[in-house]
């Protein structure tokens, strides 16, 4: 049987890893596993619960529940024991919340056991904050993706108005600013570039020249 290929992407907020993930996977017809996603949900559970100061019940709840991704039509749905909380885990409320809770490290346990499992199924494109260092250390190749943070910025205030989310761009702005601190400042699989990762800022660039780019890239690594 061929080899599996590995393809991790890991960089800060609104780097426009999804969409790059998301075009690879459909591209070279691998599966796509979006990280993110399920340290969001954690945390929609734990502020549903009123839990979400609470480490010690969040780390509980992560133990109890069964977390079920499925990457259908471009869009991954995410559900916590069959309740879908797609939608959900995209709030302004998950994001203020979310690195606290993804800075939890026997959170960060569970959830590498399952995506580990997940790399076993066959071809893959992951991404995340710790893709490319700690849940896929292997993988056959490694992007740290980045912009400029006025840039990240912009992206996800678009997204936000295309959803009619009141906030400003200062606001959101400021959400990936302190993301960014604690994701890359945490004691466990804090974000940082693999020392084999290959850097790739796309301040400027579309997510067409970004797909291109990297297809260019894995061909260059797997003709190696
Ligand atoms: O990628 P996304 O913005 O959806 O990730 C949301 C948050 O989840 C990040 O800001 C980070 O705190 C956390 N995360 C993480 N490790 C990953 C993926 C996401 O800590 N592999």
């Amino acid at each position: 049987m061929p080899k599996k290929i590995i393809i991790a992407i890991d960089g800060p907020a609104g780097s426009g890893k999804s969409t790059a993930a998301k075009n690879l996977a459909k591209k070279l017809g691998f599966v796509y596993l979006d990280t993110g996603a399920m340290y969001r949900a954690i945390t929609f559970l734990a502020l549903r619960n009123g839990i979400v100061d609470n480490p010690i019940a969040v780390i509980e709840l992560t133990k109890n529940i069964v977390l079920k991704l499925k990457f259908e039509n471009g869009l991954t749905r995410v559900f916590v024991n069959d309740e879908e909380v797609t939608e959900q885990i995209r709030s302004a409320e998950v994001n203020s919340k979310v690195s606290e809770i993804s800075a939890i490290a026997q959170v960060r346990q569970e959830m590498v056991k399952i995506q580990k499992e997940q790399g076993k199924n066959g071809n893959i494109v992951a991404e995340g904050r710790d893709v490319t260092t700690v849940v896929f250390p292997e993988a056959d190749i490694k992007i740290f993706l980045t912009a400029s943070l006025d840039e990240r910025a912009h992206r996800r205030f678009k997204e936000f108005q295309a959803l009619n989310t009141n906030i400003t761009f200062e606001e959101v702005k400021a959400n990936l600013e302190k993301r960014d601190r604690i994701d890359s400042g945490r004691e466990v699989s804090p974000l940082k570039k693999a020392d084999d990762a290959i850097v790739f800022d796309n301040t400027g660039l579309t997510p067409e020249q970004d797909l291109e780019f990297l297809l260019e890239k894995i061909k260059e690594v797997l003709n190696k």
